[in-house]
């Protein structure tokens, strides 16, 4: 099992398949997707590569992939990588984060290809306050895949970004949605990026303020799983579904970090704001999955206790769309 000299266990891999997205968000990419001439699109993980990185990877003991990006679905190769992850000996789950605009027409496929989690970012459940967000009007079709996810009986979580300026002022929208939808909803702090710094200042809203909010209510923490991400989350009996927080600013927050991320250029992040990826793309070509097992063990001794994001460095990621949240 994979342990770093802090006792913490890594069950989980964040593997990103692409930078590229087309949504433009207003605190990730504000301008659209830019191509960087240093990052070339046709150089992400092949099929057989992220083969070789998650046999690696569950060697290690790995149990979760969630595929994300950029934009995973943007992948046309995406069901061969669902395929390729889920047919891994010792992987138990695959999960996806993806906008959701493909949803309607994919998911039915996801899912055959062996995708049991699905993660879909929504910061607003108004039309026009969504397509302001994101600069598309695709509600309907992302709730439309939802829709179409829960009727599959896949496990369903929906993200949302607060903000101060955008969506804070229709949270109740969201706690409406989520007394008759059964999925987990989670809030996520927004956290500051190289790029998004001036927009983070009018815009971060703390965690603690909702958490405080629904404990009044009523709401009751759950207790988590050892392969769930960071969110603390919230059940109520009134309600179908669940609301998560994850609030990467709090305290001890880096205390029960269990993930490990790949760029989709096989560069092994140790944190999200970590200073660079650790490039591993020449033992992963080689497509010895023992070479890279030990390349990552030996890359994990320098995970630092924690990230530094209260004090304002991020690190060498300039958004998230780089390495997928
Ligand atoms: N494009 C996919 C999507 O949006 O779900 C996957 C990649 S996206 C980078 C993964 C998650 O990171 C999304 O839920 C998104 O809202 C979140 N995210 C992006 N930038 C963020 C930021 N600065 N602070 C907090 N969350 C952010
Ligand atoms: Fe694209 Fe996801 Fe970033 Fe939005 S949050 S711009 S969908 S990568």
């Amino acid at each position: 099992m994979l342990q770093d000299n802090f006792g913490r266990r890594f069950y989980y891999l964040r593997l990103s398949v692409t930078d590229v997205c087309n949504f433009r968000c207003n605190y990730c990419l504000p301008d659209g997707y830019q191509c960087d001439p240093s990052v070339e699109r046709e150089n992400s993980l092949s099929v057989a590569e992220v083969g070789t990185v998650v046999r690696a990877f569950a060697t290690l003991g790995t149990e979760k992939i969630r595929l994300t990006g950029g934009e995973p679905s943007l992948r046309r190769d995406l069901v061969q990588l669902i395929e390729k992850v889920s047919s891994t000996d010792g992987i138990r789950r695959v999960a996806i984060t993806t906008n959701g605009y493909k949803l309607p027409s994919c998911i039915d496929a996801w899912h055959s290809a062996g995708l049991d989690r699905l993660n879909v970012s929504i910061d607003s459940l108004d039309r026009a306050q969504f397509h302001r967000i994101t600069g598309h009007d695709k509600l309907h079709k992302v709730l439309a895949g939802i829709d179409r996810a829960l009727a599959l009986g896949i496990d369903t979580k929906v993200n949302a970004v607060l903000l101060r300026e955008h969506n804070l002022a229709s949270l109740s929208q969201f706690m409406h949605w989520v007394r008759e939808t059964p999925v987990s909803l989670r809030f996520i702090e927004l956290m500051r990026t190289g790029d998004n710094r001036d927009f983070f200042a009018s815009n971060h809203v703390a965690g603690a303020d909702i958490e405080r909010h629904l404990l009044a209510e009523g709401w009751e923490l759950v207790p988590r799983e050892r392969d769930a991400g960071p969110a603390r989350e919230y059940a109520h009996r009134d309600y179908a579904g669940r609301i998560g927080l994850i609030t990467p600013y709090s305290k001890d927050f880096c205390k029960s970090c269990n993930r490990l991320r790949m760029s989709a250029q096989g560069k092994m992040h140790l944190c999200l704001f970590a200073s660079a990826g650790i490039d591993l793309r020449e033992a992963i070509r080689s497509g010895d999955h023992e070479l890279v097992a030990a390349q990552v063990r030996s890359a994990l001794s320098g995970k630092q206790a924690s990230h530094l994001l209260e004090s304002g460095y991020t690190g060498a990621t300039r958004n998230l769309a780089m390495l997928g949240g």
